[in-house]
């Protein structure tokens, strides 16, 4: 088996992965290698093609308001592509332009089947291949994990994030399970196709009031909900408090039923769109410690039993708040870089830049409560 040896290996080639590279390379790390199973921001490139970013770009990045989809102080997808909401396809193509631009060392197709811990650092086997790194990075992201068992019959279900457009899914009448971003998502450009949609959803996202996009919907979907429902006064029922217990299969179809004790029947599979699990959860779930179904994170985002091992992305937790938004993840792609270059003996002062533009926030007070799709229960019994 081939053998190579690196600094820092890090595991997916998505944003979270990337930006990391690039604040690595800031201060000097060389030996350094990004391992993708796919292709540069796979993820994105299978997202619905009418789904957009819900975070809006814009470049105000000299006024030191970098670009809310930016990962890094100096790049702008929105200036890039001149579109405020990124479809998943321009946004792959900007981390593509990234790499290029910065020449980072991404290694596609490579997926990494196997970690172990050796000695301080990691063994990693990708395509046959073992690399041996003193610090690893796990970036491998949450949509590549639909939670698709959240429930019996979840298997009956259409998984929302995997439909390739909503103009090719067939049949007028739905039932999409979950009322959070890709819920609404859904039902929105079913219901622009002329569809109705019956929106089964645990709590009222819809209702909640809450300034963190995290936590409530996003003003971007508020607003098409609005517009939609003002346009089409019947094209979406919103259903509320409907915690879906099982679907089953029928003769002319489906059916759903909720905790309450209602049943909805539908001729089309339900659109299942109830969140994603965690690479770290799916994959490396022995390298954490764990607490009421979260991964335990060191104050510098470590596992706190391989103190070498780092996550960066979307399912990192501190006091109680989950970094869900590229916006909220980037800003410890500098803590993670300082962190592994004090440990290699290197100067990190030029992070100074990535400091002042918010992506080495190291005061934790910017944490707030925050779902992002996985409600407070399932969570609970989301053990490893
Ligand atoms: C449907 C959806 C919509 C979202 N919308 C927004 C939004 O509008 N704004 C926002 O800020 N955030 C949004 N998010 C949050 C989202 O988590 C981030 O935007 C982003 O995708 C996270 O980046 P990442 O690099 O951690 O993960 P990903 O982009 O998923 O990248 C992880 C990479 O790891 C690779 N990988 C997986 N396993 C392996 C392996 N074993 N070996 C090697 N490579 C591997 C995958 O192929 C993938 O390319 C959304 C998330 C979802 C699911």
């Amino acid at each position: 088996m081939r053998e190579s040896t690196f600094d820092v290996a890090i595991v997916g080639g998505g944003p979270a992965g990337l930006g990391c590279a690039l604040a690595l390379r800031t201060i000097g790390v060389e030996r350094l290698t990004i391992l993708e199973s796919q292709n540069v921001g796979a993820s994105f490139r299978k997202w619905p093609e009418e789904m957009r970013l819900i975070t809006p770009s814009f470049h105000s990045n000299s006024f030191f308001s970098t670009d809310l989809n930016a990962i890094s102080p100096n790049t702008s997808p929105g200036d890039l592509f001149g579109v405020e909401h990124l479809s998943g396809k321009q946004y792959a193509a900007y981390l593509e332009a990234f790499v290029e631009h910065y020449e980072l060392p991404v290694r596609e197709y490579s997926s990494v089947d196997r970690l172990d811990a050796d000695g301080e650092g990691f063994l990693l086997e990708a395509n046959g291949e073992t690399i041996r790194a003193r610090f690893a990075i796990w970036a491998t992201g949450e949509f590549s994990f639909p939670d698709v068992e959240t429930f019996p019959g979840a298997n009956l279900c259409r998984i929302a994030s995997q439909v390739e457009s909503w103009q090719g899914v067939q049949g007028d009448e739905f039932v999409v399970i979950g009322g959070y971003e890709s819920g609404i998502d859904a039902a929105y450009h079913l219901a622009c196709r002329g569809c109705t949609v019956k929106i089964l959803s645990r709590g009222e996202p819809w209702d909640i009031d809450d300034p963190d996009p995290s936590v409530s919907l996003s003003p971007f979907t508020k607003e098409r909900l609005a517009r939609i429902v003002r346009a089409l006064p019947d094209s979406i029922e919103l259903h509320g408090d409907r915690d879906v217990i099982e679907v089953i299969r029928e003769e002319a179809g489906y059916r759903v039923l909720t905790l309450d004790g209602s049943s909805f029947a539908t001729a089309e599979p339900p659109i299942l769109a109830t969140g994603f699990e965690s690479g770290i959860k799916r994959q490396v779930a022995s390298f954490f410690e764990w607490q009421g179904g979260r991964p335990i994170f060191s104050e510098v985002d470590s596992s706190t039993l391989y103190p070498n091992l780092f996550y960066s992305g979307p399912s990192l937790v501190h006091r109680g708040s989950k970094f869900c938004f590229i916006y909220k993840f980037r800003a410890r792609f500098g803590v993670i870089a300082q962190e592994i270059g004090k440990r290699l003996g290197l100067d990190t002062s030029s992070l100074s830049d990535w400091e002042r533009r918010g992506f080495l926030i190291e005061d934790l007070d910017c944490c707030v409560d925050c779902k992002c799709e996985i409600e407070s229960s399932a969570l609970e019994e989301a053990a490893p």
